[in-house]
């Protein structure tokens, strides 16, 4: 496995690698969640490269940038034990050098749920992700379910662009309880963790209430509400229930959605979601 910190030493790695590779991009602290992507990418490609970079744009002033969870030794060696071939760690100057100011910006399908509460995040998620495309030239690039919004916006921003690569959404991988996996959970005491759950179990309510009959996007929401007021450490930012690709709020019956939330535990700001209906995944 190659590491390399500079774009240009990335480029002539890649150069090297056979198509189609598939790029992985990450924040770092790696987790089963992310190795599920890179599992994906081995099984699918020819070669399989990752990114890790804390992206310093996607993060609002407010947010938790200085302190979020990394350990790059024990990164690559979690990489390098699932066969990556090329591992780019940029640093910020390298990544927004002096003078950068080009942003990509996805409208619409940024507006409501975490655009509505992180101003400036998907702007910082595009960017970064479009300057990845362009370093990389991946066939395929892999996103989790996890980050849903971010897989529509993602998935939005290659097509209007034209990049000429699959985007491809991965399940989300969660612990044994149901807490999605994330890097954000090692920031839990363990009361707060047992806590956590709470999205999980709201969001398990509502697709069950959705399996056994319940069509009203209201109700639904009301159940999540419900099971979420039940747990005295998590305080709710949103709920919705959306459709699944333009995003927009549902009222009445509804036939599929997303159903997602933020919701604070403690200091620690945690997002979730389901599908239900016709576009569930298996
Ligand atoms: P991050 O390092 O948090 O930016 O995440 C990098 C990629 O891993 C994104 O595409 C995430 O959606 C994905 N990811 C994070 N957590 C999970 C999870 N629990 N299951 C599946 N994918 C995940």
């Amino acid at each position: 496995m190659k590491v390399v910190g500079s774009l240009d030493a990335m480029r002539a790695a890649r150069a090297s690698l056979p198509d189609p590779l598939g790029l992985v991009p990450t924040m770092g602290f790696l987790h089963e969640g992310h190795l599920s992507l890179v599992r994906h990418a081995r099984a699918e490609c020819a070669s399989v490269a990752a990114s890790i970079f804390v992206n310093p744009t996607q993060f609002a002033p407010t947010e938790d940038l200085s302190s979020y969870p990394r350990d790059l030794d024990r990164d690559l060696e979690m990489l390098e034990a699932e066969g990556v071939d090329l591992v780019w760690t940029p640093s910020e100057d390298e990544m927004y050098p002096a003078g950068f100011q080009t942003w990509v910006t996805v409208e619409t399908l940024t507006r409501p749920l975490e655009g509505a509460h992180r101003p400036g995040h998907f702007r910082g998620v595009t960017t970064v992700v479009a300057k990845l495309f362009n370093a990389f030239q991946p066939q395929r690039a892999y996103f989790g379910q996890k980050d849903a919004q971010q897989a529509v916006v993602v998935r939005c921003m290659a097509m209007d662009l034209d990049f000429p690569l699959q985007v491809i959404i991965c399940p989300t991988v969660r612990e044994a309880d149901g807490l999605a996996m994330s890097s954000r959970n090692s920031y839990f005491d363990p009361q707060q963790r047992q806590a956590a759950v709470v999205l999980f179990q709201a969001l398990s309510r509502a697709s069950e209430a959705f399996d056994s009959g319940e069509r009203e996007a209201d109700k639904l929401r009301q159940l999540m509400t419900e099971t979420l007021a039940g747990e005295e450490l998590a305080r709710l930012e949103y709920i919705s229930v959306a459709h699944p690709d333009t995003l927009e709020e549902l009222s009445g019956p509804i036939d599929s959605g997303l159903l997602s939330m933020a919701v604070f535990i403690g200091k620690v700001r945690l997002i979730d979601n389901m599908l239900v209906g016709e576009q569930r995944e298996s």
